[in-house]
């Protein structure tokens, strides 16, 4: 049977409640009014295609909990569509709420169909990389309209949420030529944009005939992600005139989206500086009416390779408290190398972390009750307890396990022995012999 609205956008703006409004106010504490307030204004956006059967839904906006995005897919070096997908689910099972699927090797359709059949989470693409994988041919040879094909293939095929790069034009080429930046473009699907558009001479396809790839986007209900070709790719060129200008742009195409009842989430920097942080997320709230913000890291300093998970945890905490409501992880191996599984779940855990702090620092509803009880197991050295309250049950034990204080039965850990501090108060305060020799 034919659902009576069109997208989650469309619903919301004529009062009618969907099951994923629903369930988003359930898992957020939230009323459903808010939710479907905030959906119709696209403060908050549910991207949640009508051909993704298996996906438990959420909604991204910055008032809500911060959610975070996991990159996975094969490509030359992983071409195991079975080993992916444990990635995938492994990545659900430590907390991530999206999967994008950045596959750039072989057939790359089998692999995003069994992801949309079986995946809970959002799952996100960048259809111009998918462009050049699809059709088998070099990038100067693929028309506009090839690229307008994938984005519908995609949206056929389940995607929730697609990367636009529509914000680069070509007077970005003429800005980029000039020289000023340092790092020119270091966005992937921007860079093969911007190499098309010096090509061919013809203007961004996903700018030209954006209200034709709308018209897709409202038909199957997936969320256009504005891609922020542009970020800064270091700290020199952040918050450069390059980046704002194309906010600005992206601040015009999300009204465009809105209009026609077409979810939104913008896509942001990249490296930042930490004190430009909050100004960023400022100008960008305000540019795009509070559309959501999703961000890359950001990183907060240029010179941690093999550590750019926590440069990019340390500026997703900032970012997600002063406003953005979606982080892209980052793993050790960024700048470096395709990550393995280690990287993946160190990227993740750093992420969490980062999205965790923002809530509590955002004072959202219930945000804090995790790290309530987890005092509580502290105090009482209850240490099932801790494992059960911690981010990474199986890392937290397995130390804890590996240097196990040398008395069998203390319930102290190594770290301070019968120094315990926590041991000593909860004698002292039962007034009980503390017995440290
Ligand atoms: S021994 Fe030290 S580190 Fe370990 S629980 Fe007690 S106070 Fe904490």
């Amino acid at each position: 049977m034919k659902r009576e609205y069109a997208t989650q956008m469309d619903a919301a703006r004529r009062g009618i409640v969907t099951p994923e409004i629903e369930a988003v106010a359930k898992k957020e504490n939230r009323e459903v009014s808010f939710i479907m307030d905030m959906v119709a204004q696209g403060k908050v956006a549910i991207p949640a295609n009508v051909n993704h059967k298996s996906l438990e839904p959420n909604g991204v906006g910055s008032m809500l909990k911060t959610k975070i995005n996991v990159n996975l897919g094969v490509s030359r070096d992983c071409k195991d569509y079975d080993i992916e997908m444990q990635k995938v689910m492994s990545a659900v099972n430590l907390g991530a709420e999206a999967i994008m699927d950045l596959s750039s090797h072989g057939n790359t359709q089998p692999f995003r169909q069994k992801l949309c059949r079986e995946c809970p989470a959002m799952v996100g693409t960048v259809p111009v990389y998918d462009a050049v994988i699809h059709y088998q041919r070099d990038l100067a040879t693929l028309t506009a309209k090839d690229f307008v094909d994938v984005v519908r293939l995609h949206a056929e095929d389940g995607v929730d949420f697609v990367t636009l790069h529509c914000g680069i034009t070509r007077k970005t080429i003429e800005q980029i030529r000039k020289g000023e930046r340092k790092m020119n473009i270091v966005s992937r699907g921007g860079s093969l944009v911007f190499a098309w558009m010096s090509m061919t001479g013809e203007e961004n396809p996903f700018y030209e005939y954006y209200d034709e790839i709308l018209d897709i986007c409202r038909e199957y209900d997936v969320t256009v992600s504005l891609g922020d070709a542009c970020r800064p790719g270091c700290l020199a060129d952040a918050t450069d005139g390059v980046q704002i200008e194309e906010l600005i742009r992206l601040g015009e195409l999300t009204q465009r989206a809105w209009d026609k009842d077409v979810q939104v989430m913008v896509e942001g920097p990249g490296h930042v500086p930490m004190d430009q942080i909050a100004a960023n997320m400022k100008v960008q709230q305000t540019i795009c009416k509070g559309a959501p913000f999703y961000v890359l890291g950001p990183l907060v300093t240029d010179i941690a390779p093999g550590y750019d998970h926590i440069t990019a945890a340390i500026g997703g905490a900032i970012a997600a408290m002063s406003g953005a409501a979606f982080l892209c992880y980052v793993t050790p191996a960024e700048h470096l190398a395709l990550p393995n599984v280690d990287d993946v779940r160190e990227g993740i855990i750093a992420s969490k972390i980062a999205a965790h702090a923002a809530d509590i620092a955002k004072d959202l509803p219930g945000a804090r009750a995790q790290d309530d009880r987890m005092a509580d197991a502290r105090r009482k050295l209850d240490w099932e307890a801790q494992y059960r309250e911690a981010l990474d049950p199986e890392t937290a034990k397995s130390i804890r396990d590996s240097r196990a204080p040398e008395d069998d039965h203390a319930d102290t850990c190594s770290m301070c022995g019968k120094f315990c501090a926590v041991r000593s108060m909860n004698k002292a305060l039962a007034g009980e012999i503390i017995d440290i020799l």
